[in-house]
């Protein structure tokens, strides 16, 4: 009943957030009292202490124990939301993500998609001035690392699992800004080598007198949970059946044989005296609908017992309450990349004994537990490797490369990973990317990927638009696709006008492209049309090495028809630093950049010359008796803030007649 709830002595919670209902408050008070019982709660004080005067913190502790739902709302309950910061926690898998958002949004009794959100590939579910605490997977931070590198709107990160180690924290940790907190945490890390590796002065943030820069040297801290005890059998040893209640979780490897297991296990449940009637099966693997992940996490009904049929997902990612039996098949899917033979393969392998103990853990959470290993004592004591092989180093790096270059970090094999990467795959890297012409013979970025033509090139792929964009892409590196006309200028106006589209010179050079493919690629045609037949082919050429470029990184090649939005939204995705808005009207209008309100105009070459849209984005500015644009393409300014609301927002507020 309400009015004894407020009595009890764990009612503090009305302090933090105002319940709307009844009903509400006595869920979110039973919730906050499971909150205060997890092992996490007893280091709250010490947590937000380090965090405070640590530039980066170290927390272990085992799954479950609280990490990755409590220190996020900790930290805002300590104010590190205040003033339109953004608390972040990064988590290497989608699923994941979901999850802990969604839970964390009830302990805090808000919707999903307000104060707590989350944003994964294709998703984001967050509400830019109003999220405060914001869960991502750590690929989605590199992604916007690259248009922030100083990741200027979290006041703290943390990096949940970092045992995993992936590509994309590996490189998350290379650089910072000096009042960026950065929070690691995990259930299985080797504390000390981190630890290390952030005291190295390299790492660590510049220090400047004044009280709010923290320490350098990071701090440690672990809290413990109380586990219990969990026997280990192996496989000799017969056991008939499971006596008393309690979910079983079973680790298998991929989509694939979970399915299997799911249907073998439910046409038995249909047999009469079958052993698994009492038995609910799930499944549970990355890209599981949202409804059946739901079905996981919901409590086990009476007198049934669940059966969890999952990859390593539920090793650390992912915890559930309930489980007693864990059934470990010694295998999991991982990604491997031979550098000999160029093929990066998804392989089923065996697991650590670091993962068999962790998964062997995940049966005492709620009491003494078994775990039943499908591998013999002395495989496991003999042959089992210690530790699992860190993602870099059994990756292809040729993402990864093209990322930190367009980062500005260029000094790649002299660069300082946690766990560097075999030097035959960075070698192998190198050379495919200078093959396909994306790095030059100094090793740098060629213009075929500046940063903003890969960001249009990546946007492209989520907006569904990549067939086009890598035409205009390919059009863009090359220097004009025009015969150059010196005093004609009226017949090539008149010939640009056959072309031109509303929208700007982007979606003209894409009629361009088509009009030349339909002509069969031919010279009389483009002589005809005052275009350049050797720039046409260079653009034939440009965008075969993209189109194996995209491949390569595993993006599929898609046409979006007749949808220019998509293309010019993905154009500006790329180029959204370059926004200009017309200030005085007339033959070739004055614009000015947003950025920093430099005065420019229409590059007489732009099919927009005469046209002068209010608000328009360009490639590149040449400079002769004044600065002209060229390239250019007419917006809508919400794209802008919708492409890059923390570009617009914090560093630069909207003109007011916006
Ligand atoms: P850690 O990150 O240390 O592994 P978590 O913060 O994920 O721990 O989990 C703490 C507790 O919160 C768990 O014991 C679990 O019971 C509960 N919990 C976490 N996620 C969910 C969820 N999606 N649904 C229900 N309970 C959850
Ligand atoms: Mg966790």
């Amino acid at each position: 009943e309400r009015p004894q709830l407020l009595d009890d002595e764990e009612g503090g919670v009305i302090f933090f957030s105002a319940p709307s209902s009844a009903a509400g408050l006595y869920g979110y008070a039973n919730l906050e009292r499971q909150r205060q019982r997890l092992p996490v709660y007893k280091f709250r004080t010490a947590i937000l202490y380090l965090v405070e005067k640590h530039a980066t913190s170290i927390v272990v502790g085992e799954t479950g124990s609280g990490k990755t739902t409590q220190i996020p709302q900790y930290l805002k309950e300590a104010g590190w939301a205040e003033g339109g910061r953004v608390i972040a926690c990064t988590q290497p898998r989608r699923l994941a993500v979901q999850s802990v958002a969604s839970r964390v949004a009830e302990e805090m009794g808000v919707k999903l998609g307000e104060e707590v959100g989350y944003t994964i590939r294709f998703e984001d579910v967050t509400n830019p001035g109003v999220t405060v605490i914001k869960f991502l997977t750590d690929g989605v931070l590199l992604r916007e690392m690259m248009d922030d590198p100083l990741l200027t709107k979290y006041s703290v990160i943390m990096v949940d699992e970092a045992h995993e180690r992936s590509l994309s924290t590996d490189t998350l940790f290379q650089r910072r800004r000096p009042d960026l907190r950065l929070i690691i945490s995990s259930a299985t890390i080797e504390a000390k080598s981190m630890s290390a590796f952030f005291s190295s002065s390299k790492k660590r943030p510049i220090q400047v007198p004044g009280d709010h820069i923290p320490e350098a040297v990071p701090a440690i801290i672990s809290v413990e949970g109380k586990g219990f005890p969990v026997e280990i059998h192996y496989s000799e040893e017969s056991f008939s059946n499971y006596e008393p209640a309690g979910d079983i979780l079973v680790f298998l490897t991929g989509q694939d044989d979970i399915e299997a297991a799911v249907r073998l296990l439910m046409e038995d449940g249909q047999a009469p005296e079958s052993r698994s009637s009492g038995l609910l099966i799930l499944p549970l693997y990355s890209g599981l609908p949202r409804a059946e992940q739901d079905l996981v996490f919901s409590p086990t009904p009476k007198g049934k017992r669940k059966v969890i049929i999952s990859t390593n997902i539920a090793e650390t990612s992912l915890t559930l309450e309930g489980v007693v039996y864990v059934v470990d098949s010694g295998f999991s899917k991982q990604r491997f990349y031979n550098p000999i033979s160029d093929i990066e393969n998804l392989v089923v392998a065996p697991i650590s004994k670091a993962s068999a103990r962790q998964r062997a853990g995940r049966a005492g959470r709620v009491r003494p537990g078994k775990c039943f290993r499908l591998y013999t004592e002395e495989y496991f004591v003999k042959e089992m490797p210690n530790e699992g092989i860190p993602e870099m180093q059994r990756s292809n790096l040729v993402s990864c490369v093209i990322q930190l270059k367009s980062l500005g970090i260029d000094n790649i094999l002299g660069f300082d990973w946690i766990s560097p990467p075999a030097p035959e795959s960075m070698i192998r890297a190198l050379e495919v990317l200078y093959s396909l012409g994306v790095l030059d013979d100094d090793a740098k970025l060629t213009t075929l990927l500046d940063p903003m033509i890969s960001k249009m090139i990546l946007s492209a792929n989520e907006y569904g638009c990549s067939e086009e964009v890598i035409t205009i892409a390919a059009v863009l590196s090359i220097q004009s696709i025009w015969v150059s006309m010196r005093g004609a200028q009226r017949e090539l106006d008149d010939v640009k006008l056959r072309f031109a589209a509303a929208e700007g010179d982007h979606i003209t050079y894409l009629n361009i492209y088509k009009g030349f493919l339909n002509s069969g690629k031919s010279p009389q045609w483009c002589h005809k049309n005052f275009i350049n037949y050797q720039a046409m082919k260079k653009v034939l050429e440009i965008r075969e090495q993209l189109i194996k470029l995209l491949k390569r990184l595993g993006m599929i090649l898609k046409s979006c028809e007749k949808d220019t939005l998509a293309i010019r939204k993905a154009i500006v995705a790329g180029f959204f630093a370059h926004a200009c808005r017309l200030e005085t009207f007339g033959q070739n209008g004055m614009y000015k950049t947003l950025r920093s309100s430099q005065e420019v105009h229409i590059h007489p070459s732009s099919v927009l010359f005469r046209v002068n849209p209010k608000w328009v984005i360009y490639n590149s500015i040449v400079s002769t008796d004044r600065q002209y644009m060229r390239h250019v393409l007419a917006i809508d300014p919400s794209w802008l803030t919708e492409a890059a609301p923390h570009f617009y927002q914090l560093q630069k507020p909207y003109p007011a007649a916006y």
